[in-house]
């Protein structure tokens, strides 16, 4: 195995390597490669500040346009409703 390799690996296996799902031999080989290797280190902190701030972020985004669209349909309604009933 090169090192690209083993970092490929590192990275498929670090979601359960942190839900503690890696048991025995591999447990033991991703520690060595996350105390031996800078590049996974790195990689590391990236991936837990980046991409869950930015998904919660676009979530609220969403949330808040949709909330503010039903709320402008319902008060154009109800004007509109008003107008046709007082016509
Ligand atoms: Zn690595």
């Amino acid at each position: 195995m090169n090192k690209n390799e083993e970092c490929a690996i590192f990275q498929d296996l670090y979601d359960l390597y942190m839900e503690e799902e890696v048991e025995g031999e591999s447990k033991q080989w991703m520690m060595e490669h996350e105390a031996n290797c800078t590049h996974c280190q790195k990689g590391k902190i990236e991936r837990e500040e980046k991409p869950v701030l930015h998904e919660d972020s676009e979530k609220i985004w969403g949330i808040r346009i949709m909330t503010t669209m039903i709320y402008c349909l319902f008060f154009l309604l109800s004007i509109w409703m008003s107008i046709w009933y007082l016509w």
